[in-house]
């Protein structure tokens, strides 16, 4: 047997908790045991929770799946999340699509749309933010694009662009917008909380957006 937490082998026996024999690891001062009765103490829970995310998997299937319970995998979703560095873009001069695709989170009165930004060769997700289709909103996810001095910026024909983006980069017509478009229907089929009228998720915004960022960079 290896410490649980560092591989090393330099452990003694430690202690008893409900009849379990536990150990003390002198390399990383740690405590473990040999095997848990909770299951999300494995190590490779989180590993597992952030891949169901990305294959559709609905919160109450990834718990059933793993054996462990509803909240453990909520709430490990936005610790993941925490920990995840969003990659920094740094080339110059590219061409980047903006698309909006509407949402359900929140009143049901309210339309909600997630805005995001790709790169059209990379399709690397530069940006995104989740809300109402507002100036505020919109200008949160330019504003990223413009700081890499892009080349063109392509949208929909949504009034709001031309007041943000500079007239000499922006382009929007028909067919412009292709590849985020194909993007958006990867997102509906690839995350349970997009695809429409189903009753497997909270409508909770913390939740929606840690589970984006998991989908986008994790
Ligand atoms: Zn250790």
């Amino acid at each position: 047997m290896e410490c649980k937490k560092c591989n090393s082998k330099n452990y003694i026996k430690k202690g008893l908790r409900d009849n379990k024999q536990r150990f003390y690891c002198k390399n990383c001062q740690r405590y473990f045991q040999s095997d848990y009765t909770y299951q999300a103490y494995k190590s490779e829970t989180n590993k597992f929770i952030s891949t169901l995310l990305k294959e559709s998997c609905g919160v109450r299937s990834i718990a059933r799946i793993l054996n462990i319970s509803n909240k453990t995998v909520l709430s490990r979703m936005l610790k993941i999340s925490k920990q995840i560095k969003i990659p920094y873009f740094n080339k110059f001069g590219c061409k980047f699509e903006v698309d909006e695709i509407f949402i359900r989170i929140g009143n049901k009165d309210v339309r909600n749309y997630l805005t995001y930004a790709i790169e059209q060769n990379t399709k690397n997700v530069i940006s995104f933010t989740v809300g109402s289709r507002n100036t505020e909103n919109l200008r949160f996810v330019i504003d990223k694009i413009l700081l890499l001095h892009p080349k063109r910026i392509y949208t929909d024909k949504l009034n709001i662009y031309p007041t943000i983006i500079p007239k000499e980069i922006h382009k929007r017509f028909q067919y412009c917008t292709n590849r985020i478009e194909r993007m958006n229907l990867n997102l509906r089929t690839h995350i349970k909380r997009l695809s429409r009228k189903t009753i497997c998720f909270t409508r909770n915004q913390k939740y929606l957006e840690a589970h984006l960022k998991i989908y986008f960079w994790g």
